[in-house]
């Protein structure tokens, strides 16, 4: 399902020649403006205020398992397009794709363990044949 049908199928807004009435509620669901559209947002690959507090939602609580499966599918679709979800994170070294709560990937996480190992360990040489002069 797309977002643009999940509009159709939901969003009271939306009439049946595609137009919208453009109702819009404030925050004690009291209606504030009436702009009709010629067309749905949505068509024209604009987000809808509307269509993200009132529509999506029902995508959580639709009681058919495989109807709301695709509406969730929609809403996602949906959030992509408009930058809702977070780009997938990516290794700042290799840019290969990152684990939950990583910050490099195994393979760079390794090679960087190493050779901050191994830096601390010639720092630590370095101070300590400062420091303690050699005996002869
Ligand atoms: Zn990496």
């Amino acid at each position: 399902m797309t977002p643009l049908q999940l509009a159709v199928l939901k969003c009271p807004n939306r009439n049946s020649d595609g137009s919208c009435e453009g109702v819009r509620y404030d925050d004690r669901h009291t209606p504030i403006s009436c702009f009709s559209y010629p067309c749905c947002l949505l068509a024209e690959g604009t987000p809808c205020n509307y269509y993200e507090d009132n529509v999506c939602p029902v995508a959580d609580i639709e009681s058919d398992p495989v109807l709301q499966k695709a509406m969730q599918a929609a809403v996602y679709k949906y959030r992509m397009a408009h930058g809702w979800v977070a780009a997938i994170r990516r290794c700042p070294d290799c840019n290969g794709m990152l684990a939950k709560h990583r910050k490099y990937c195994l393979e760079c996480s390794g090679k960087r363990k190493r050779s901050t190992w191994k830096e601390s360990k010639r720092r630590n040489r370095g101070v300590l044949s400062t420091d303690v002069p050699k005996t002869q």
